[in-house]
Parts: C-alpha cells; structure tokens; sequence
C-alpha cells in the first residue's frame, strides 16, 4: 500500500511483469506516458500490447534475468527506447518516441525464487536532444547546415588512412564561388547568405549519400567522393558547375546568376597526409580562377 504510494509518486515509470510477460505493476508515470491505465493493461501480455518488442533484445533480457537473477541494463545510446511513448522535449522534437534508459532485474519471494521481473524506465529525451544538438553543433556550419571544416579535417585523414590501407581511392572536390565579393557588395550581405546556401542545397541534393559536402570557408566549399576516380569526379564537377550556372536565383526584386569555379583532385598513395590532397585541390582550383573561372581543372 505504502509501495504504490510512492511507485505513483516517481517520476520514472515502473513496470513489473511475471515469468509469463504478463503485467503486475503499470505505475501512474506509465499510465500517463502509455495512455492506458493499470487496470486496462494488468494480466495482459507485454508482448500482445507492444509487438515490436520483440524486435528488440527485450525478451532474451528478461530470460537472462528470470534464469540468472542478474540485474540487466538497456540503453538509449543503443537501444534508443523500450517502448513507444511520446514525449516533449524544450529543446526540440529531436526524435519521434521518448528516449529510454531502462534497467530490469529480479524480485524473488520469501523462498528466494525469482517470480517477477521489474523494469525501471527513465525518460532521458532532454539529455539525448543535448547530445545530438552538440554533436551537431561540432560538425556542421551553422548557416548552411552541411559539414564543417572541423569535420573536413577529420573525414579526410579518416578517408586517407583508410585508402592507404586498402589500397583503395577516394577524390575530392573543391569549389569557390566566382567574384563573390560583388554579389554582397551590389544586393548586399544577406543575398550573399542567401546563394551560399542555395549552392549548399543544390550540391547536397546532387551527391550520393555516401560522399560529404562541406563548407571549407566563407565561400569555398568541398566535396569528398569515397571510391571515385580522378575522371569521374571531374564529370561529377562538372555537373555541379553546369547546374550552379543555370539557375536564375531570385533575391527580393533581383534574379542573379553566379557560377563557381572547381579543382579536383584523386588520392594518390604517395601524399603524405589528407592535407596534402587538400593542397592539390586548391592549387587546381586556382588554375581554374587564372585561366577564366566558371571552369574545372583537375590535378592528379
Ligand atoms: P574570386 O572569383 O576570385 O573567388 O572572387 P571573390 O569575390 O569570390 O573572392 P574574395 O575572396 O575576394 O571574396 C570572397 C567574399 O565572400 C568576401 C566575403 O565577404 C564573402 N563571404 C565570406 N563568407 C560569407 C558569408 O558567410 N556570407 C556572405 N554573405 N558573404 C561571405
Ligand atoms: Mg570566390
Ligand atoms: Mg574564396
């Protein structure tokens, strides 16, 4: 009596089921996370209610308890929750269910035999927000919302190392918009913003989803392309190019075209570092500058 007083008052949810998955205890945090009271759910099959539990390591933890008596832990970081509940996070809705921490582990009776099993559940929804916001914040540009250099640097030794080792290749892309300055200077700071992340948009939605766009500068961006020779990441550029050229941006009143001028190139096993195909690419992006802009030059 004086137990479900305080199982009520918690605020993390209790649920105690038995050898059979059927449900003892649902206290008030889950009835008001859940939708459904105790006595709607009291006997039934954990199971039956929420099938996609099964899809989880759920019911071989909960075996692992009944057998052995230990005490189990299942994780958001792995897991990401136990059961569907919604839940509200100040920091934004990050994720469609409330994040869950659970840990479940054995009650006995008086003669030391397992009968039931308890599961604590917390909501952690606040917590892994802040985690994913931070992660977020650490790797991406915060006015165009791809990569970062930060992350550049890292993915490119990552993708070095890796290339050396497998004897594998990878190429990299990058662009600069051409006499930039100019599109501030007549229509002014926040049409400049405007087509930086109409470029961001357009190149993110024209890559594979296993190559990075990155925003390496004010407007230099790069394009890192895993498995892709020297020659096909040049037709890549060029596609990027041709397209950047062929929009008619509309800013307020205004309709401007910018184009961009591109160096590429491939990883090759003699560089000493990811930084050194940094370098190769920016020198054949500033061949493309001298000789004419809106152009792409590739160095190996
Ligand atoms: P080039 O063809 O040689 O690249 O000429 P450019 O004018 O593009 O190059 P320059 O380096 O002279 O100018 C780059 C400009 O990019 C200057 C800077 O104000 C602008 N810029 C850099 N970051 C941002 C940004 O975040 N927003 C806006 N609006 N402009 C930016
Ligand atoms: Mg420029
Ligand atoms: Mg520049």
């Amino acid at each position: 009596m004086i137990l479900d007083q305080i199982f009520d008052a918690i605020n993390t949810g209790i649920l105690i089921i038995d050898t059979e998955f059927r449900v003892i205890k649902w206290n008030r945090w889950m009835e008001i996370h859940s939708g459904l009271s105790e006595d709607d759910i009291k006997g039934v099959n954990i199971f039956d209610k929420y099938p996609d539990l099964d899809n989880t390591k759920f019911r071989r933890s909960c075996k692992s308890v009944f057998s052995f008596g230990n005490f189990s832990f299942f994780s958001q970081k792995l897991h990401r929750y136990l059961l569907p509940f919604t839940s509200k996070s100040l920091l934004g809705n990050q994720f469609e269910f409330m994040q869950q921490s659970c840990s479940m582990g054995p009650l006995r009776d008086e003669n030391n035999e397992i009968k039931y099993l308890f599961i604590n559940i917390e909501d952690v929804t606040d917590v892994a927000t802040y985690e994913h916001k931070l992660l977020e914040m650490n790797i991406k540009d915060g006015l165009t919302g791809i990569y970062n250099r930060r992350f550049l640097e890292t993915k490119l030794e990552e993708e070095y190392k890796r290339c050396k080792r497998y004897k594998s290749t990878f190429s990299l892309i990058m662009f600069d918009l051409d006499h930039f300055k100019n599109v501030n200077d007549t229509y002014g700071h926040p049409c400049g913003d405007f087509i930086l992340k109409m470029v961001s948009s357009r190149i993110s939605a024209a890559i594979r989803n296993v190559d990075f766009l990155f925003r390496y500068g004010g407007e230099e961006f790069c394009c890192l392309l895993p498995e892709t020779k020297l020659d096909a990441a040049v037709l890549v550029a060029d596609r990027f190019r041709a397209d950047i050229e062929s929009q008619n941006n509309v800013f307020e009143e205004h309709v401007l075209n910018v184009t961009i001028s591109i160096g590429v190139t491939e990883f090759i096993a003699e560089c000493e570092s990811g930084v050194d195909i940094l370098k190769k690419a920016d020198e054949a992006l500033y061949t493309a500058k001298k000789t004419g802009r809106n152009r792409v030059i590739s160095l190996r």
